[in-house]
């Protein structure tokens, strides 16, 4: 008999994990819970209101600035069924490689792949073959799969700044089993026949910002309490959970944890020493995010990017700038994320606005002073999944007693795309 079936479920945690379990467990009829320690739910993914210089409404994102959703993706699916208004943006404006001292075409593009500096023409012509590259080793990290993959040349001047701009950490620390879109490329035959046979991801933008895909699934929850902090968890008789928080303690069936590994650690700690132990070993990644807007440069209309390789950024990653037309900046006014820390150590000019802004100047010349800054620190915003990642998960999950789960981006994958897939599987494991 399926256990969530008319049992009260508590979810810990109404960040888009906590949410998105809620919404399929809900969906299926069972009796669900969220309980939220913040006063809005929503976690990293939310769109906070940042009025401009003469007090005209704008916003910015705390978490993804947009989302990726593909064709047959989770994410696609839940979108659709809350009848999201979702945008694609138009064209893209430049995205740059930061190298060298100077900027070049971004490696995410074909042109820039291989105008990457460093790659010796050998090392160009080997991205040729990556159809044909050997089998996986069982464990392997991203260095050393892109390595196998697309040749060393490319793992070693190109991968640095894509990995660290996206994950913002080295490529040699993160297991690429962590990453469910990389296993399913190579499943499929490579990333090029891979990326055919599992169809393009398009960027989407929902009406009122990514905050709003939080903002749906919590106002189609019957029960969620903002607010309200679990601080410990009590094993009852008969494996009903009792959990206690600031100011009141309810008793629940199932219980599950969609928090950061830290968050999950300090509430598992008597009821599961082992799997808690486990959690802790997770690292949380550290990111500075700066947001200014400057006068709209002419040829950034539609938005710019750029990705620093790392050992030149001195622990600045990359910036991203919204389109004009976007309806979340200023108009006229350009507005620009910038991205530091994580893995790799800040130098100490770095350390506030005026030596970013000179780091940034160096890149991106064209940039004026900023009229407006406000710097969101975003504490352990991305887990750092090392070599041996998958493994700990399934040590976790095989030491939750029963009626304890787990889940976030530390178990899925670091996007909203991986968590989205991986919560979908998750609740389609429960039924039955
Ligand atoms: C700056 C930044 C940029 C990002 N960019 C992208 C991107 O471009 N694309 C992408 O796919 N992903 C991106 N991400 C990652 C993505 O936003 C996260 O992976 C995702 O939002 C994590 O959701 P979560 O619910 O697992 O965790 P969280 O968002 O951390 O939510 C956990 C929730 O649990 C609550 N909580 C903690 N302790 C307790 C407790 N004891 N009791 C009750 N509640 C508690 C917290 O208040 C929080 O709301 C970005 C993240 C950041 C920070």
């Amino acid at each position: 008999m399926n256990p969530f079936n008319h049992k009260q479920t508590l979810i810990i945690g109404g960040g888009l994990s906590g949410l998105l379990a809620a919404w399929h467990l809900h969906r299926a009829g069972r009796r669900v819970t969220v309980w939220e320690a913040a006063e809005t739910p929503g976690g990293w993914a939310q769109t906070l209101a940042w009025p401009g210089p003469n007090g005209e409404s704008g916003w910015l994102e705390r978490g993804p600035q947009a989302l990726r959703l593909g064709d047959d993706s989770a994410l696609g699916r839940i979108c659709t069924a809350l009848d999201l208004d979702l945008r694609r943006p138009g064209p893209r404006g430049p995205r740059w490689l930061g190298k060298a001292g100077r900027r070049h075409p971004s490696p995410a593009t074909l042109d820039g792949l291989f105008r990457v500096p460093g790659m010796r023409l050998a090392e160009k012509l080997r991205l040729l073959v990556e159809p044909f590259a050997p089998g996986a080793p069982v464990e392997e990290n991203l260095r050393t799969f892109f390595a196998r993959r697309l040749g060393e040349g490319f793992a070693r001047e190109a991968l640095p700044a894509l990995v660290g701009g996206l994950l913002a950490a080295p490529p040699e620390r993160m297991d690429v089993g962590a990453l469910p879109r990389l296993q399913g490329l190579e499943a499929r035959g490579g990333l090029v026949c891979g990326g055919l046979r599992m169809g393009p991801e398009h960027t989407c933008l929902p009406r009122g910002g990514t905050g709003a895909l939080a903002q749906a699934l919590a106002a189609s929850l019957p029960a969620i309490e903002c607010g309200r902090r679990a601080l410990a968890l009590e094993a009852l008789p008969e494996g009903r959970w009792r959990v206690h928080g600031e100011d009141r303690s309810a008793d629940f069936d199932t219980v599950v944890l969609a928090l950061s590994p830290a968050a999950g650690t300090g509430l598992l700690g008597e009821a599961a020493p082992q799997a808690a132990h486990e959690l802790a070993a997770i690292p949380g990644l550290d990111l500075r995010v700066w947001h200014s807007r400057h006068r709209m440069v002419p040829g950034w209309e539609r938005g710019l990017g750029l990705l620093l390789h790392p050992p030149e950024g001195r622990g600045l990653l990359g910036a991203v700038s919204l389109a004009a037309d976007d309806p979340r900046g200023v108009p006229g006014l350009l507005q620009l994320r910038t991205y530091l820390g994580g893995a790799y150590p800040v130098e100490a000019e770095l350390e506030t606005w005026p030596g970013v802004l000179a780091e940034l100047s160096h890149w991106l010349p064209e940039l004026g002073e900023a009229l407006q800054v406000r710097e969101e620190a975003c504490p352990s915003a991305f887990p750092l999944l090392e070599p041996g990642h998958r493994a700990r998960v399934a040590h976790i999950n095989e030491g939750l007693p029963p009626g304890l789960h787990w889940l976030g981006a530390a178990r899925f994958g670091p996007g909203v795309g991986d968590i989205a897939e991986g919560i979908e599987a998750w609740a389609r494991s429960l039924q039955g």
